[in-house]
């Protein structure tokens, strides 16, 4: 069985999976191969898929399959899985290391530190105690934000559907409502066709004047454009985000508009989530491969 490793998973991984078939790293061996291993950076699309001539299996190590064709995939008999609980403290804690950066200005603290400035008087943070935390999303990694948002003594709301969770959050079923009641806003839902473009020009018109809005989920749930244009009217305070159009983001206008605080797809990136994502694909392969 020839397992491809397509994308950067733990570097434990090759010799951890050698003992169920041979392990290559070369794209080039995709039509060879039984189980390819992807995070967000490889698309099985319908021709990747259609070029994989012996796939049986396609992990994806984390949470979204929006870069795979499952429906398409699922039809030609491929197996698909991701691992999905593995990452929920690493984005969770993403996601609220932004919450506090972004308003206490950190980055713009250190920088200007650096460049012999002295903004003692400029940076006036604010707190995030008795504020309120719209989350967009509450499935594990929502969730996971909601305990350590109590913590902070933040009141939460939660927005639906499908809830998942709720004691931790009073539920809305009003978008316009959750954004409208919410200090803060952090993005959990997955990309599907009814969240593409979900926060534009429309709805964060709804947001309060100021409001921060946190993106550790997808890109594309934001029209970036319209981000950009609220940053520079003020009527958003700030914009964190973890992930993008494209890794990297091209030609985004979100690299030159105020108050950001911009990271490259690292939600998933700690040492501990890239361990249990490797645990949890060894269990799938063994079990697939009776061993
Ligand atoms: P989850 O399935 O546990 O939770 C998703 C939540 O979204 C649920 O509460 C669900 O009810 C809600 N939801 C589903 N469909 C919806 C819709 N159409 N409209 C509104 N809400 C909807 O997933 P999770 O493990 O919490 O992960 C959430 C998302 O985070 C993933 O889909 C992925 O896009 C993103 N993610 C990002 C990174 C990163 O590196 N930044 C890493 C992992 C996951």
């Amino acid at each position: 069985m020839l397992i491809l490793i397509s994308d950067a998973f733990d570097e434990s991984l090759p010799k951890v999976l050698s003992k169920y078939g041979e392990i290559t790293e070369d794209k080039n061996r995709l039509s060879e191969a039984e189980i390819v291993l992807v995070r967000s950076k490889t698309k099985a699309t319908k021709e990747y898929i259609d070029k994989a001539k012996s796939l049986k299996m396609i992990i994806r190590g984390g949470v979204g399959l929006d870069n795979i064709d499952v429906e398409y995939a699922e039809k030609k008999g491929i197996k698909v899985h991701n691992t999905a609980d593995a990452s929920t403290t690493a984005v969770a804690e993403l996601a609220f290391a932004l919450m506090i950066a972004l308003p206490n200005h950190l980055v713009e603290a250190h920088n200007s530190l650096k460049q012999g400035k002295w903004l003692k008087a400029e940076l006036e943070r604010t707190e995030l105690m008795g504020k309120t935390l719209g989350i967009l999303g509450m499935g594990r990694i929502g969730t996971a934000l909601a305990i350590r948002a109590r913590a902070f003594r933040m009141r939460i709301l939660a927005w639906k559907p499908l809830v998942y969770f709720s004691d931790f959050a009073t539920i809305v079923n009003d978008l316009e409502e959750i954004l409208g009641g919410s200090d803060y806003v952090s993005m959990h839902m997955p990309l599907v066709e009814s969240t593409r473009g979900i926060i534009n020009k429309k709805s964060l018109a709804w947001m309060k004047k100021g409001a921060y809005l946190i993106n550790t989920g997808r890109g594309e749930c934001v029209i970036e454009e319209d981000v950009a244009e609220a940053l520079r009217s003020g009527r958003l305070g700030g914009y964190a985000t973890d992930v993008w159009y494209s890794d990297p983001p091209v030609k985004s206008p979100l690299i030159d508009a105020p108050n950001t605080l911009l990271a490259p797809h690292i939600g998933a990136s700690t040492q501990e989530n890239m361990l249990r994502i490797g645990e949890i694909i060894e269990k799938i392969i063994q079990e697939y491969s009776g061993r």
